[in-house]
C-alpha cells in the first residue's frame, strides 16, 4: 500500500495549489484526481483576478504559489481594475488562454518534487479510529496518509441543469462525486446546496465583429507574479455588445422554462454574479446589459460571452443570443447551464481548514461554499500549509485579518459561514490600506520562506527588492524640503507650511520623483518599480499609523485563546442564543468570538472572565 504525508483529492484550483504547497513544504504528497487532462481546468470564465481576487492571487504568489505565474504565462489581456483609484483598491485581472493556463499548471504539478499524481476516484476515507488516515479509491485500492485534503469543487452530488433537464454531473460532461458525498453525509456535518451557472460558448467565426466596440488591454500590463518580467503571449482585444428590449422579452416570456425559475433548483446562487434571467427580473427597469465577448484562447475560436450565464433551455438560449447585435448568426458551441452541488458549512472548520470533528480531514475550495478560482486556490494553499505542517511537525505560517486577504477569507468563512457562494471583495478587509496587492510580498514572503515554501530564486529577488526599498526610503528621509520648494513644483500646499522630508513629501498627491528632481540636483538612484513602491507605501503611511491602534487591539484579542476543551454552556449571563452561536462556531480566540453576529461586548467580557477561571482551574 502507498503511504504519503498528505493526500489531496481534486485537481482544480484548490487541489493544485494545496498539493504544490504541501510538496514545496517538504511533505510527501499525492494528488488524486479523476483525470490528468482536467488538472488546472477553468470551469467557467477564462480569467484570473479582479477586485479583491487579484489581491488573493498576489498573496498566493508571494508564498511561491502557482496561480499568478500561470496567469502571467497564459494572459492574453491584462487590465488593472480601478486604475484611477488608489493602489489599495486596484485589482489586477487577466484574461487567460485556457489551454496555456492548464498546460502551465499541469507542467508545474509534473515537475514538482515530492508530488505524485494518482488518477482515480476517491470513494471513501480510511478512518480506523478518530483520525482520517487515508483514502479508498473506487477501484478498491487504498492509499495511506497523515492527512487528507478534499477539494472536490462542484462535484459533490453535482447536478447540471439546462431548462427542465437535470443530469447528474460535476461539470458538463463529467461524472459527479456521489460516493464521497455519501461518505461526508455520514459524518453529521452541516451540509447545504449551492448553485452557480455559466453562459453558452459561442463560435467566434460566426460573430459579426464589424459593428462591435473593441476593448484592448492596458498598454503597461500589471502582471500577477512578483517574479514575472513582462508578457510572453500576444495580447488580444475583447468585443463589447449589449442585450436589448427583444432579448429581454424573449427571456421574460420563457422565465418559467429556466431551471432556476421553473423550480428545479433549490441551491442559492451568487448574488454578485447573477444569471441573465436574474438580471432581467431583479433589474427590471434596465433595458440593456453589457456583454464582453472574450476569446478563450489564441488558437481557439471559442468566445466566452461574459454577463449572460443561464439555465434556460437550448432553444431559448439560441433565440435570445441571436437577438443581440453581432450575434445574429452565431453558432452555440456549448449551451449555458447551472450546476447545483453540496457544500459543507465552513463554520465546521478550524482556521487551519481541518474539520473540527474529523481530525486529519481538511476541506478547501468550492466545497466550503466559496465561488471563484482565486478563493479556491487561496484555501488550497492554507490547507496545504497546515496539512503539511501537521505531517512534518513544523510550525505553519498564520493567516489573519491583519496580514492578508487570505486571512480575511478564512476568518469570514470559519466565523460567519456563508449564505450564498462567497467571493472576495476589497470591502471585506477592514485593514485594506495595508493589505494591498502591491505589497503582498512584503507581508508574506518572509513567513513563506521560513516555512520552506519560497524558492531561493524568489527569495534572492525579494531580498534585493526589500534592500532597494529600504535604501531609497532612508535616502529620502535624509532630504529636507521647504514647503515653498514643494509647492513650486505644482503640488497644492501652503508655501508657509513646515519643512518636511522627501519621504513625507512623497505622500502628497502629485509629488513624485520628477518633482524632487526639479528641486535638488542629485536624486537618489533606484529602478522605477522601487520608486513606485516607495510612493505607494508613503501614500498610506499616515493612514496606516492611525490604523495601527486597531490592529494592536485585534492582536490583543487574538492573544486571548479559547481552550479547545472550554464549554460555552452554563456561563451565567450568556443568553441561550449566544451560547448556541458560540457552540456552533467554536471560536479559537476572543477576536473571532467578537465577529460572530449578535455577540455583544458584555458577552465578550463574560467570556474572558470565564476563560481565565477555566485556565487557572486547569493550572491548579
Ligand atoms: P474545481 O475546479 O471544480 O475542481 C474540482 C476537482 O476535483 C476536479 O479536478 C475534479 O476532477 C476533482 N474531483 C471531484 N471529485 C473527485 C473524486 N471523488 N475523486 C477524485 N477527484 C475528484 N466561479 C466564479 O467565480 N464565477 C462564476 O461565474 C462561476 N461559474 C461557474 C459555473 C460553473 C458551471 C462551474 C462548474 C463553476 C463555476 N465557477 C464560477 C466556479 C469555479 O469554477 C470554481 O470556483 C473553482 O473552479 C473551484 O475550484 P475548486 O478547486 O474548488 O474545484
Amino acid at each position: 500500500m502507498k503511504h504519503f504525508d498528505v493526500i489531496v483529492v481534486g485537481g482544480g484550483h484548490a487541489g493544485c495549489e494545496a498539493a504544490l504547497t504541501s510538496a514545496r513544504a517538504g511533505a510527501k504528497t499525492a494528488l488524486v484526481t479523476l483525470s490528468f487532462e482536467t488538472i488546472g481546468v477553468m470551469s467557467c470564465n477564462p480569467a484570473i483576478g479582479g477586485l479583491g481576487k487579484g489581491h488573493l492571487v498576489r498573496e498566493i504568489d508571494a508564498l511561491d504559489g502557482v496561480m499568478g505565474r500561470a496567469a502571467d504565462a497564459a494572459g492574453i489581456q491584462f487590465r488593472l481594475l480601478n486604475r484611477k483609484k488608489g493602489p489599495a483598491v486596484q485589482g489586477p485581472r487577466a484574461q487567460a488562454d485556457r489551454q496555456l493556463y492548464r498546460a502551465f499548471i499541469q507542467n508545474a504539478v509534473t515537475e514538482q518534487t515530492k508530488l505524485d499524481v494518482i488518477v482515480g476516484e476517491a470513494a471513501d476515507l480510511i478512518q480506523p479510529n478518530a483520525r482520517v488516515e487515508g483514502l479508498k479509491l473506487s477501484d478498491g485500492s487504498e492509499i495511506r496518509a497523515h492527512s487528507v485534503i478534499l477539494t472536490t469543487g462542484t462535484f459533490l452530488r453535482g447536478v447540471v441543469h439546462i431548462g427542465d433537464k437535470s443530469t447528474p454531473g460535476g461539470r458538463l460532461g463529467e461524472k459527479p462525486s456521489v460516493a464521497m458525498a455519501d461518505r461526508l453525509a455520514g459524518y453529521d456535518l452541516p451540509l447545504g446546496r449551492l448553485k452557480t451557472g455559466t453562459p453558452p460558448r459561442l463560435n467566434g467565426a460566426t460573430i459579426d465583429w464589424s459593428g462591435l466596440e473593441m476593448q484592448p488591454g492596458d498598454d503597461d500590463p500589471s502582471l500577477f507574479s512578483f517574479m514575472s518580467k513582462g508578457t510572453t503571449t500576444p495580447q488580444i482585444s475583447c468585443g463589447i455588445t449589449h442585450t436589448n428590449a427583444q432579448t429581454h422579452d424573449i427571456i421574460r416570456e420563457n422565465l418559467e422554462r429556466s431551471a432556476m425559475y421553473g423550480g428545479h433548483i433549490d441551491g442559492v446562487g451568487p448574488r454578485y454574479c447573477p444569471s441573465i434571467e436574474d438580471k432581467i427580473v431583479r433589474f427590471a427597469d434596465k433595458d440593456s446589459h453589457q456583454i464582453f465577448l472574450e476569446p478563450e484562447g489564441l488558437n481557439d475560436q471559442t468566445i466566452y460571452p461574459n454577463g449572460i450565464s443561464t439555465s434556460l433551455p437550448i432553444d431559448v438560449q439560441e433565440d435570445y443570443v441571436r437577438s443581440i447585435a453581432g450575434l445574429e448568426n452565431v453558432e452555440i458551441l456549448q449551451p449555458g447551464y447551472a450546476i447545483e452541488y453540496d457544500y459543507v458549512d465552513p463554520r465546521a472548520l478550524r482556521s487551519t481548514l481541518e474539520l473540527r470533528d474529523v481530525p486529519g480531514l481538511y476541506l478547501a475550495g468550492q466545497i466550503n461554499g466559496t465561488t471563484g478560482y482565486e478563493e479556491a486556490a487561496a484555501q488550497g494553499l492554507v490547507a496545504g500549509v497546515n496539512a503539511a505542517s501537521a505531517a512534518i511537525g513544523q510550525d505553519a505560517p498564520t493567516f489573519d485579518r491583519r496580514n492578508s486577504y487570505i486571512g480575511v477569507m478564512i476568518d469570514d468563512l470559519t466565523t460567519r459561514g456563508v449564505t450564498e457562494p462567497y467571493r472576495m471583495f476589497t470591502s471585506r478587509a477592514e485593514f485594506r490600506l495595508s493589505l494591498r496587492a502591491d505589497n503582498a510580498d512584503q507581508r508574506l514572503t518572509k513567513q513563506g520562506r521560513d516555512f520552506g515554501l519560497v524558492s531561493d530564486e524568489r527569495w534572492d529577488m525579494y531580498s534585493h527588492k526589500l534592500n532597494a526599498i529600504e535604501k531609497l526610503q532612508s535616502e529620502l528621509t535624509d532630504i529636507q524640503l521647504s514647503a515653498r520648494q514643494i509647492a513650486e513644483t505644482g503640488v497644492k500646499l501652503s508655501k508657509d507650511g513646515p519643512k518636511r522630508s522627501a519621504i513625507d513629501a512623497m505622500s502628497l498627491n502629485g509629488f513624485d520623483k520628477p518633482n524632487l528632481a526639479a528641486i535638488i540636483d542629485t536624486v537618489p538612484e533606484a529602478p522605477v518599480e522601487i520608486w513606485q513602491q516607495v510612493k505607494n507605501d508613503a501614500i498610506y503611511a499616515h493612514y496606516i499609523a492611525r490604523q495601527d491602534k486597531d490592529i494592536a487591539a485585534m492582536a490583543r484579542d487574538e492573544a486571548v485563546v479559547i481552550p479547545s476543551d472550554f464549554s460555552f454552556e452554563g456561563i451565567a449571563g450568556l443568553s441561550t442564543e449566544m451560547t448556541q452561536k458560540l457552540s456552533k462556531v467554536q471560536p479559537e480566540n476572543i477576536a473571532q468570538a467578537s465577529r460572530i453576529d449578535g455577540i455583544t461586548p458584555a458577552a465578550l467580557m463574560l467570556l474572558v472572565a470565564n476563560i481565565k477561571n477555566h485556565s487557572s482551574k486547569r493550572a491548579g
